[in-house]
């Protein structure tokens, strides 16, 4: 399978390793008609150093940004049900060669109390996650979790809706056991497209097949999954390298299934406890290069969600929801059992450390202030808008039609049940205008739904 041609992206980087302010004129007006760009143009993008130029990427991103996804905000919590491993990755706290790590693998009543900690949030969208493990980590023991996650209710009978997984690339085999079991996004991160760079980093088990990992998305859709989120772990190797080879493996994914990947995480490398990589690399990518590359696969691949994990600060991650990035974790604990732990600045056994330690509440309430709707909708994978249909909706720029409503519906649900008399007043009041301000059909449906919502009815959607 021929995925990433290195030679292939080598050249077009040094090609446009000088792009002339004509030619990228002629891309961002190209790219703002929301069909996507190819991997020479991105190339040429990629390159930008014209605070000029830099200045109508940004611009056409939050363009592209607004009429595709308007103001919602998709969040979600991380859960990470087992930190065992036998993989030895430099970068990460769960390597097999951390000897100090406390490893965890959660009972099902852990499972159910980190569930209760992450609903009691206001959440109904999980990402669940564990190392690689035979035993400690395997795939039953995550199947158990997801069962377990899904049945389990809170105080005020809120649940899970939607869970996303990140686990170790499956084989075909176990694709067609776990099609089965309602997931929504199937996903794992290539972490480096660079070959030479991956073998250098994994040095221990299953993960140190480059080809195994890199093809797992292809098995995934061969398979039936419908949805699959891919992602580059930046700070491996030259970011350029990387949003090509993410652009590459899109385009693959689209060429043989005709759909490409539903979303693309941008994980930034971070501290993490014995772990020498994530010390620091030469091809650390500063806020400036991030913020770039972020606007740059934006115009790549208009319709792909794009994630953020508070891997990233407060700041970074407001500066990028306006060009680019579509759906955001909060709250987020990333050990096991860490939502139970008392609040500590870096809990024991987590993977990586976070820059973003604000509550779910201050997150909602800072996005609330700068013009966001933050949504807890998971309807698109409950109805079946998935993989290709999705896309039917996506790229005519429709699925606002959706977006917009649900995330008033899904936040009305909140503002009721988690929030103060304070906050209550003020939220209700934004909402409100928020619905009035939805096309006509659309609010006329939606206000009926919000009614029953403020009477007491629940998990109500277009
Ligand atoms: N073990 C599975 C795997 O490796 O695919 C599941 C996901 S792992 C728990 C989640 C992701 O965290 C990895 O794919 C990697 O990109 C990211 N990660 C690991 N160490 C990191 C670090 N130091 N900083 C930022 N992200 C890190
Ligand atoms: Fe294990 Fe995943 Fe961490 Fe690698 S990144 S050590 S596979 S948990």
């Amino acid at each position: 399978m021929n995925i990433i041609n290195n030679e292939h992206i080598y050249s077009l980087l040094e090609r446009s390793a000088k792009p002339d302010s004509m030619q990228i004129d002629e891309i961002v007006a190209e790219a703002r008609l929301g069909k996507g760009l190819s991997l020479e143009q991105v190339a040429a993008l990629i390159n930008v150093t014209s605070p000029t130029d830099l200045e109508a990427i940004y611009e056409t991103a939050s363009y592209l940004k607004n009429s595709i996804y308007g103001k919602r905000v998709v969040l979600f919590a991380p859960l990470y049900v087992s930190n065992y491993c036998t993989n030895n990755c430099l970068y990460c706290g769960f390597r097999i060669g951390n000897h100090d790590i406390q490893r965890v693998a959660l009972t099902t009543e852990q499972i159910q109390q980190e569930v209760i900690e992450i609903l009691n949030q206001g959440h109904k969208r999980i990402l669940m996650l564990m190392g690689e493990h035979p035993k400690k980590s395997s795939l039953s023991h995550f199947i158990d979790a997801i069962e377990t996650a899904y049945a389990t209710r809170n105080s005020k009978g809120s649940n899970i809706r939607r869970i996303n997984v990140e686990i170790e690339p499956l084989t075909n085999e176990e694709f067609q056991t776990i099609k089965d079991v309602p997931i929504g996004t199937y996903t794992v991160f290539q972490e480096t497209y660079h070959k030479p760079t991956y073998e250098k980093v994994h040095l221990a088990g299953k993960k140190m097949d480059y080809n195994w990992r890199l093809e797992v998305m292809h098995r995934a859709l061969a398979n039936g999954l419908h949805d699959v989120g891919i992602g580059a772990l930046f700070g491996l190797y030259d970011y350029r390298y990387e949003v090509l080879g993410l652009l590459s493996h899109a385009i693959s994914l689209e060429n043989e299934f005709g759909v490409g990947p539903h979303t693309i995480s941008i994980p930034r490398l971070q501290y993490a406890q014995n772990a020498p990589y994530s010390e620091g690399t030469k091809y650390m990518v500063s806020d400036a290069d991030f913020k770039k590359l972020v606007a740059v696969l934006r115009l790549a691949v208009p319709y792909t969600g794009m994630i953020l994990s508070t891997r990233e600060s407060a700041t970074m991650r407001m500066d990028l929801l306006n060009i680019g990035i579509s759906q955001i974790s909060s709250g987020s604990r990333t050990n096991p059992g860490g939502y139970k732990q008392a609040f500590t600045e870096q809990a024991d056994g987590s993977q990586f450390s976070m820059n973003d330690g604000r509550s779910s509440g201050e997150v909602i309430g800072s996005l609330i202030d700068s013009g966001f709707i933050p949504s807890f909708c998971t309807s698109c994978y409950r109805v079946g808008r998935v993989g290709a249909k999705f896309m039917q909706i996506a790229k005519p720029g429709d699925i606002k039609t959706f977006c917009q409503p649900n995330a008033l519906l899904t936040l009305k649900e909140y503002v009721d049940d988690y929030c103060n008399e304070d906050l209550q007043h003020k939220y209700n009041a934004m909402l409100q205008n928020e619905l009035e301000a939805l096309p006509a059909q659309e609010q006329k449906i939606a206000t009926k739904l919000f009614d029953r919502i403020k009477a007491g009815e629940r998990d109500l959607y277009l």
